[in-house]
């Protein structure tokens, strides 16, 4: 049966529920407290790595699932959003050794190269002692990507409205009264709520069993370099010859090679953080760049900044809890996933049950 369901925040979670909740007949209006493409929240910028390789058998198989649905997107909006330029994971032999296996039973192609061999076919990366390279991964441009959830969507009938910040949310009859900024009123059937790193202060008092999430401020460097945009995407693991905590990420993008540490960085309030770039957190990663990356231009970095929500086992927030369905907690690696959220939310609204995985109240015992 057709709902009548407000979404709220047009990041890639929101925006690709707006387009599943569409496609299935709703009426659906999405309503985001910024500009389109601002750069406050977690989803704006050029790149991020699609990848399918996990660790985790759980997240390839909803990689697998999220790659035709980004091929469908770019078919109904026309645009390009993806490319498969690959993805080499490099470091000590068992995280190599993991993904290969891993891939393996999957049935999805990967390739083991020397550090040799991986250095001649791509002279930008110094690659550690294993390389492991998996075709199936490479580059989704995020603000394309976010555009083209949100044309997908009003395509199929949603009403998307920017500039319009949601300030209150109270369970009404079996549905929800939402109140905005702009002192407008709607009654909606089901709310989706994918505010990222606003989640814990909005969500936290009225969402039962929300996980502990913190939100930190996330500064990757785009470096110079000819070819980037023909670069694979990169994973540096910690161990062999490199001691940074959570390994160094990196892909191709048209601003440059961009490099980041996972999940450094400190703990903010969205709403109240200058975007400051920290120079000794810029220094670091230079040095990496200055010793791992050959083909980079080590000296003249960008920095950009970005929210991470991260939850404590790193594992998303998708659930519902009555009319109220909560995407939050994408903990550094969601975009990837972008496409297939959207549709496991529209199935969440529409009754059909959820990942346990994914569940609230799995923190409360
Ligand atoms: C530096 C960096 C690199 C990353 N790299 C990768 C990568 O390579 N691969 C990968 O898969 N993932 C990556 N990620 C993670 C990925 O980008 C995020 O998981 C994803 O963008 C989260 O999207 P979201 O929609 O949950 O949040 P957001 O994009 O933040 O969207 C939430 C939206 O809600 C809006 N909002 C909040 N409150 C309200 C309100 N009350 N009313 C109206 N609107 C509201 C906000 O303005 C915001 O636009 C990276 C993240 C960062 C920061």
């Amino acid at each position: 049966m057709a709902r009548r369901v407000v979404v709220i925040g047009g990041g890639v979670m929101g925006s690709s529920a707006a387009w599943h909740l569409a496609a299935r007949g709703d009426r659906v209006t999405l309503l985001e407290q910024f500009r389109p493409g601002h750069d406050r929240g977690s989803s704006h910028g050029s790149s991020r790595i699609f990848r399918i390789a996990y660790a985790d058998p759980f997240y390839v198989s909803l990689a697998v699932r999220a790659l035709p649905l980004w091929q469908r997107l770019e078919e109904e909006t026309g645009t390009s959003v993806l490319s498969l330029t690959g993805c080499v994971d490099h470091g000590p032999e068992q995280a190599t050794s993991a993904l290969r296996d891993v891939l393996t039973l999957a049935g999805r192609p990967s390739e083991t190269l020397s550090p040799e061999a991986a250095a001649e076919r791509w002279p930008g990366i110094r690659a550690d002692s294993t390389a492991l390279f998996h075709p199936e991964a490479g580059r989704l441009n995020a603000d394309a990507a976010v555009a083209a959830l949100q044309r997908a969507a009003e395509l199929k009938g949603a009403e998307i409205r920017h500039g319009v910040r949601v300030t209150s949310l109270t369970h009404r009859g079996g549905g929800v009264e939402l109140v905005t900024d702009q002192q407008e009123t709607f009654a909606a059937d089901a709310v989706v709520c994918a505010v990222g790193g606003w989640a814990p202060a909005t969500l936290g008092p009225v969402v039962p069993g929300l996980p502990p999430m913190r939100v930190t401020q996330e500064q990757p460097l785009h470096f110079p370099a000819a070819d980037a945009l023909d670069w694979p995407s990169f994973i540096h693991h910690e161990g062999a010859g490199l001691t940074v905590g959570g390994g160094v990420y990196g892909l191709g993008s048209v601003d440059g090679v961009k490099a980041g540490f996972h999940g450094v960085g400190p703990v903010v309030d969205p709403d109240h953080r200058d975007r400051t770039v920290d120079p000794a957190a810029r220094e670091r990663l230079a040095e990496y760049a200055a010793k791992w990356l050959p083909g980079v231009d080590a000296t003249a970095p960008a920095a950009t900044t970005c929210l991470y929500t991260t939850t404590p086992d790193h594992d998303f927030v998708i659930d519902r809890a009555g009319p109220v369905t909560v995407l939050a907690g994408f903990s550094g690696h969601g975009f990837k996933f972008g496409s297939v959220i959207g549709e496991l939310a529209a199935g969440l609204v529409h009754g059909e049950p959820g990942s346990r995985r994914f569940a609230l109240g799995r923190h409360s015992g």
